[in-house]
């Protein structure tokens, strides 16, 4: 039997005298510098990469821009004391606050994972270092940077007008994002806004492609809406083309107060907030919540809604009347709720022949 000269540990499976773990801990992988500088644009996000300018692959993450950028500037800076490097990536704090304009230092991991003794095998390590992160424009948003429009923003809804409520919240939305953008580089890049009397929707034009694509992120995410980008080119000279962005933000087909079916159960919805979509079920009166994953099974349906008047409760039947014709039907019912009693005015739904009864909204006409 041998020792470990670290921990002392008795086995004949030494490793440069230390047990396996010990030589784990005490064998580097790579050398790695304290410090990164990187540089990145604060509007469009392209980064610095070996004195050139780099396309961010997603321009609507800022940690993922930060962290592209650190590890492709890294890679050729680590030396490597291992035979073989299997991966390598930088770990990056979501939490950390990175602002465009804003330079700062931030603590970063890089996690290896190599073999430098065929015995002992592949394993990680993790190194810590820290990155500086700096602003600069590239020549082509410095070029622009005069307020020339970049960017439009198509805001509508899948094959339906906008409604007040939501031209509103969008409204305020876009008002908060832009006060934040003033209050760090002190200018609004808006530039103008049109409404589209047609699609009851609107056009924003800005000078930023970044505050237009982070308005159109915080709408997707608020309403479960699409995006999709389209580039024209808008002049320049050879070397350098300028292009202009249209990003279509598309609302879903369905909207507060909406009866749709999902998965085949007729629901009402509720509200659409956070990128979640808060519904009930017309069956059984249930409260669902809906992921923007589930949101792609709501078909919207045919549906008539009528006025009608609760006549009778028996067990699990409710007996109503029609206030438009004087019909009188009997609905099963699964679970009745308090508020469907005797003499009680509600809405009557009907869909594909079937009828629901939900709570009234006097005046109200679909
Ligand atoms: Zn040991
Ligand atoms: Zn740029």
């Amino acid at each position: 039997m041998r020792f470990c000269i670290i921990c002392g540990k008795r086995t004949d499976e030494l490793y440069n005298n230390m047990c396996r773990e010990c030589y784990k801990e005490n064998t580097e992988l790579v050398r790695v510098p304290e410090v990164i500088n990187i540089t990145i644009c604060p509007e469009c996000f392209s980064y610095m990469f070996r004195g050139k300018w780099e396309k961010a692959e997603n321009p609507y993450d800022i940690h993922d821009v930060v962290h592209d950028a650190i590890l492709r500037n890294l890679a050729p800076k680590v030396k490597y004391i291992a035979r073989a490097v299997k991966s390598m990536d930088v770990i990056l704090d979501k939490s950390i606050k990175l602002v465009p304009y804003k330079k700062s230092k931030i603590d970063v991991t890089l996690l290896v994972e190599g073999l430098v003794d065929e015995r002992v095998g592949y394993f990680m390590k993790s190194y810590n270092l820290k990155a500086n992160i700096r602003w600069r424009l590239c020549p082509l948003c410095f070029k622009v940077k005069a307020q020339v429009e970049e960017a439009i923003l198509q805001i509508r809804a899948d094959g339906r007008k906008l409604d007040d409520d939501e031209i509103l919240r969008i409204r305020n939305l876009v008002e908060e994002i832009l006060y934040q953008a003033y209050e760090e580089e002190g200018k609004s890049p808006l530039i103008k806004v049109e409404e589209d009397k047609k699609s009851g929707g609107m056009d924003l034009y800005f000078a930023s492609k970044r505050i237009a694509r982070y308005i159109a992120n915080a709408i997707q995410r608020e309403f479960l809406a699409s995006i999709k980008e389209s580039y024209s080119t808008v002049g320049g000279n050879m070397r350098e083309e300028r292009k202009k962005i249209t990003i279509s933000v598309r609302l879903p087909k369905f909207k507060v107060g909406s009866i749709v079916l999902y998965r085949d159960r007729p629901i009402i919805i509720k509200d659409i907030r956070d990128g979640r979509i808060h519904a009930m079920d017309l069956r059984t009166y249930e409260k669902l919540k809906l992921t923007a994953r589930e949101a792609r099974d709501i078909e919207i349906c045919k549906y008539r809604r009528e006025r009608a008047m609760v006549l009778s409760i028996t067990g699990s039947e409710i007996q109503v009347m029609k206030l438009t014709n004087y019909e009188v039907l009997d609905i099963p019912i699964e679970r009745r709720p308090m508020w469907i009693k005797e003499g009680e005015g509600v809405d009557l739904i009907t869909i594909n022949g079937k009828s629901y009864i939900i709570k009234g909204v006097l005046g109200e006409e679909e």
